[in-house]
């Protein structure tokens, strides 16, 4: 029996690349839903393909293509966000992969958590927006969650077989982005164009962005620090350019271990999809003799300040990351538009942290209730 697998978020990076892996073992894993944004061509072209019970669009004005395309094959086709949280109860699946981008990400999952899922996370922004709930809803629920990221997989992955009581330190990698080596001028003036020319990795748009701003690296410090409950003062960042170490842990006794492998994410996501186990890589192996050095540096939070704000989310808590996510969001896709500089996107958050309520101990509607507002009053603001 294949082991049945729900793809939130299918059409994209991950999405395309966590079918690639149901491909290459078909007697192992099923693509029971699919889910996906907009892009319906796409969607269509994976659900012939993957034969999934039920495939989802978000863009509700897209669904009449989706529903004539995929109904003639018995596949059931619905639409709207409710919809895709609403598919994360049926009982034919037992595994996610939230693989949709930023906030769009939080309601199914923890729709999946509530039904007893579990969850293959790539979304880091289910953490971000709210890391306390939902790593609380993990521990009541019992939920079993496998990191997609790839240094939290890689953070997975030393810590098997050790005491967490002995974890001194969590060190996550950088690459530092396209614009490590630029000057803050230079940064001033970069182009969404530049911007989006990630030198080690292919993602989608949105984080691409938030790996030149190094906002990204902020969200992955607040991932680790939900996902393996270690204090924020115990987790640091260090730029990594080649992206081979991805990521390490250092214990009491001063051992330092870490996880190497080419930069893909088929790794993870296969790690992750395989229930924390091994299963044979279909990529190129990683040779070592290949790269000249490895090399680390301290990463420069006056040329990136967006890293500062890892510190500021959680020593401030509440809704402080999820202000931060929603102003984030909103720059980015003002950036992409060209309608604001790159240091702006950090402006920008700063901004709406000052203009947005705090509040110290959010309910679930607290965090939907912050996201709109933050959303409405940067989109005001810039004037998207
Ligand atoms: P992409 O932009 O490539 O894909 C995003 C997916 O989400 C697409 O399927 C998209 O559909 C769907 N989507 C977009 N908006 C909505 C919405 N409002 N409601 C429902 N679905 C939506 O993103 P990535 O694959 O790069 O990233 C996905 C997540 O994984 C992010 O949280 C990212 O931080 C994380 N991640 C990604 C990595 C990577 O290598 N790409 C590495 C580590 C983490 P459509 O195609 O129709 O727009
Ligand atoms: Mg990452």
């Amino acid at each position: 029996m294949p082991h049945n697998i729900a793809i939130v978020g299918s059409t994209g990076s991950i999405g395309t690349q966590t079918l690639d892996i149901i491909s290459q073992f078909p007697e192992r894993f099923k693509a029971v839903v699919l889910t996906a944004g907009s892009n319906v061509d796409l969607l269509i072209e994976q659900a012939r393909r993957h034969r999934p019970a039920l495939a989802v669009i978000a863009d509700q004005s897209k669904w009449p293509a989706l529903r004539d395309a995929l109904e003639p094959l018995g596949i059931a086709t619905a639409a709207g966000d409710s919809a895709i949280a609403d598919a994360m109860e049926r009982d034919d699946f037992d595994t996610v992969v939230t693989a949709s981008v930023g906030y769009s990400g939080l309601l199914p999952t923890i729709r999946a958590v509530r039904a007893g899922k579990t969850i293959a996370l790539a979304n880091k922004e289910t953490l971000v927006v709210a890391g306390e709930l939902v790593s609380k809803l993990f521990k009541e629920h019992g939920t079993k969650v496998v990191p997609v990221d790839s240094e939290h997989s890689a953070i997975y992955q030393c810590l098997i077989g050790e005491d967490p009581a002995t974890v001194s330190r969590l060190i996550i990698t950088a690459s530092g982005g396209p614009f490590r080596t630029k000057s803050a001028e230079e940064i001033a003036n970069v182009t969404a164009a530049q911007a989006l020319r990630h030198p080690r990795w292919n993602m989608g748009a949105k984080i691409t962005i938030d790996s030149a701003t190094m906002l990204n690296k902020a969200f992955e410090i607040i991932e680790a620090r939900w996902l393996f409950d270690v204090p924020s003062e115990k987790i640091t960042a260090v730029v990594h350019p080649q992206s081979i170490v991805h990521s390490m842990v250092e214990f009491v006794d001063g051992a330092v271990k870490a996880q190497l492998g080419i930069p893909d994410m088929h790794l993870p996501i296969r790690f992750a999809l395989g229930d924390a186990s091994r299963l044979p890589s279909a990529e190129p192996p990683l040779t070592l003799a290949d790269y000249a050095s490895l090399t680390f540096e301290r990463p420069d939070e006056e040329k990136f300040p967006c890293l500062t704000l890892a510190r500021k989310a959680l020593a401030d808590g509440g809704n402080t990351a999820c202000i931060i996510n929603a102003a984030n969001e909103v720059a980015v896709a003002a950036f992409l538009k060209g309608r604001i500089s790159f240091p702006a996107i950090y402006d920008t958050i700063t901004e709406a942290l000052s203009a947005i309520p705090f509040i110290a101990s959010p309910t679930l509607d607290d965090y939907v209730a912050t996201h709109h507002a933050t959303i409405a009053h940067t989109a005001s603001r810039i004037g998207l």
